[in-house]
């Protein structure tokens, strides 16, 4: 299948300087995807071909892709990398999940464990959670100084700008579920045995807190969505939709890096005899 290189990124892309609220934000996505059945055979689709070129990128060896997955709890980043990142074998992917971080960790500055965790070159690498959650759940709870937290902002643009004039793309995506589907999702949770292991009591005073984290998700992404490192703003009421918007983008993504499988500069491969 031939892509409309960029369409889609555009569609959801934030445009940088631009004032951006969730609020008002379509959670659903249903025109870009009316069909499942289609959405989920263009996924696996563009899955397939995320793998064959997360190949040549490995082999070209020079730059990296940094995917950034945020979202409420609930909002589907765990089944994200299911979906879309399922075919690519493990050799050439590396994910991280970021916890609450530990004593050592808040000894250093927010981003020293960001950093030790950024794709190196020939890798994708994946953000389950990010040095975003200390612009949002830090700031939502008060856990640093306001002032400290005020220019993590200009701190956090600064890092993504070096990580891309040193190779690394950086793709951020902000999986936005209506509230209403995160509790339809948390009592799925509570309900079925097999899911119960990923609630936490502690999600619903998270809930509580919802206005508030929407309010911090607007600051970030008005503040930092870059022309290097721009947010998509992805409608995640629905898995396929979400599956395959994000598919599509991470495909574009690689398709316009375009990586190259290296040739041989010191030997010609028509002269080489094996016997
Ligand atoms: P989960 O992704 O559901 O496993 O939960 C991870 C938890 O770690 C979430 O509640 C996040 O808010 C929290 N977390 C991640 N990064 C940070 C951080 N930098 N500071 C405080 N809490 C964090
Ligand atoms: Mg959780």
């Amino acid at each position: 299948m031939k892509t409309n290189a960029k369409r889609f990124a555009k569609a959801y892309a934030v445009t940088p300087g631009q004032r951006f609220r969730l609020a008002g934000c379509d959670t659903a996505g249903l025109k870009a995807f009316p069909s499942k059945e289609d959405a989920r055979v263009q996924t696996v689709k563009d899955a397939e071909a995320i793998d064959a070129l997360q190949d040549r990128l490995y082999a070209e060896g020079r730059r990296a892709l940094l995917v950034v997955l945020q979202g409420i709890d609930c909002s589907g980043k765990d089944g994200t990398v299911r979906a879309v990142f399922n075919h690519c074998g493990p050799i050439g992917v590396r994910i991280t999940a970021f916890k609450a971080p530990s004593a050592d960790e808040r000894a250093q500055d927010f981003l020293w464990r960001v950093h030790k965790a950024c794709p190196p070159r020939g890798f994708i690498g994946i953000f389950n959670r990010s040095h975003y959650e200390d612009v949002l759940v830090v700031k939502v709870k008060g856990l640093a100084d306001k002032d400290d937290i005020e220019r993590r902002y200009a701190q956090i643009n600064a890092f993504e700008a070096l990580l891309a004039e040193t190779g690394t793309k950086v793709l951020k995506f902000m999986l936005n579920i209506s509230k209403a589907e995160q509790a339809e999702r948390l009592r799925e949770r509570i309900a079925t045995p097999e899911k119960r292991w990923k609630f936490n009591p502690a999600d619903l005073e998270d809930r509580k807190l919802w206005p508030d984290f929407m309010k911090a998700y607007d600051t970030a992404i008005t503040r930092c969505s870059t022309p290097h490192a721009p947010w998509h703003v992805i409608p995640a009421d629905h898995n396929w939709v979400r599956n395959a918007i994000v598919a599509r983008i991470v495909r574009e993504t690689l398709e316009e890096m375009n990586p190259q499988y290296p040739q041989p500069t010191d030997w010609t491969p028509s002269r080489i005899k094996v016997v």
